[in-house]
């Protein structure tokens, strides 16, 4: 067995006095400044455990380990510097609701992940321009990389300003560490579900959304809160996952999850439980609903803050939380998602959004307006 002394990469090789060892755990000893190793061995058919007292630098024959250079941190990178305007609102978000926003290639520091691919921004716009260099003179195409950051951002500031004063910070720890972390991204590829408009997961202390819409934040959102309501039940899963009975309960009889939503395989009948065909018989509010109960709930979030699209012409627009009071199977789950996040929460901020006379028609339009606003948006936030 080999000792290695870590400090000096010193280590020798120790032969213990019993064979067929088949567990070895070391712990320090305070007491004598020894280390202690647990040798477990199987003597004659029997198990048995050895303590052995080891100081491997009063053995003979130490030899030096090749040792790899000294770990340092994760390498940071930086966003390129035509990306100033951009970067800049993105601190304009992160000082307000005291979260991280990652733009450009700044979404390298974050930790790969093998089940998907990935393009940044940057890496998109250069590989266009490198390929069509008459248009690196071109206004538009000069332009169109921070604007197209500066956008999804826009749609996030208009997202997040509606929700409660702290909400986003009480996603740190008590030590204040981590937290909401939002990514944009060019392209987010998974292999399970193809092109992404977002995705929710966690790292550490982190909260991670990585979006390429911008308007996927309210969906994102509620997977990251079902994250923090799971883990915060005493591990007890708050909304059991498909296949669960509970879940299952609020679903049409004889309905099943299916991940190949989007074929005909999954039955043009269950369009008859859209919302979009009628409130009386509608159990989802998406196609998309049906793939998994986390999706449904996250669908059922980004649908009650969308302006429901039949109201655009009418005024005054009558927002979702009132067309869903009217679908006696999807109150029944907002109830059932509200009760949940209200035991984590102290209460339900879609509850609290509402009360405070939240118009998604107004917002909408007021982030329209800021993205077609020629020259730099951030004039609009007085910066
Ligand atoms: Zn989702």
């Amino acid at each position: 067995m080999r000792f290695t002394d870590l400090a000096s990469g010193r280590y020798t090789e120790l032969e213990f006095p019993v064979s067929s060892v088949t567990k070895a755990i070391p712990f320090f000893s305070a007491e004598t400044g020894r280390w202690v190793t647990a040798v477990t061995n199987q003597a004659s058919g029997k198990t048995c455990t050895d303590l052995c007292l080891v100081n491997p630098q009063i053995s003979d024959g130490a030899q030096t380990a090749e040792t790899a250079a000294p770990l340092t941190p994760e390498a940071h990178h930086p966003c390129d510097a035509s990306l100033a305007d951009a970067r800049k609102f993105a601190d304009f978000i992160e000082q307000k609701y005291g979260v991280r926003v990652l733009i450009g290639n700044e979404v390298l520091d974050l930790p790969e992940r093998s089940d998907e691919e990935i393009q940044t921004t940057e890496d998109y716009w250069k590989k266009f321009l490198d390929m069509s260099p008459e248009l690196r003179d071109d206004p538009f195409y000069a332009s169109a990389q921070v604007n197209s950051i500066l956008e999804q951002l826009a749609w996030v500031e208009q997202k997040m300003s509606k929700y409660p004063e702290g909400f986003f910070r009480s996603f740190r720890t008590p030590e204040g560490k981590g937290g909401l972390r939002i990514s944009i991204f060019q392209r987010l590829y998974t292999f399970a579900r193809g092109e992404a408009g977002g995705i929710a997961n966690t790292f550490g202390a982190w909260y991670d959304m990585r979006l390429t819409e911008g308007r996927a934040f309210d969906h994102e959102m509620f997977h990251l809160v079902e994250f923090r309501t799971n883990w915060t039940a005493q591990y007890e899963m708050a909304f059991p996952e498909e296949g669960d009975n509970a879940w299952i309960d609020y679903c049409p009889n004889g309905f099943r999850f299916n991940e190949k939503w989007n074929t005909a395989e999954a039955g043009e009948e269950l369009n008859q439980y859209l919302l979009f065909n009628s409130r009386e018989n509608a159990y989802f509010v998406s196609r998309y609903s049906m793939t998994e109960g986390v999706e449904d709930r996250a669908e059922i979030m980004n649908e009650l803050f969308k302006v429901p699209e039949a109201q655009w012409l009418t005024a005054p627009a009558e927002n979702n939380l009132k067309v869903y009071e009217q679908c006696p199977h999807l109150m029944k789950k907002l109830t059932r998602m509200a009760e949940t996040v209200r035991k984590t929460f102290g209460s339900v901020y879609w509850e609290e959004i509402f009360a405070a006379g939240y118009d998604p028609r107004k917002a909408e339009q007021a982030v329209q307006a800021l993205i077609r606003e020629p020259g730099c948006i951030l004039d609009s936030y007085g910066l």
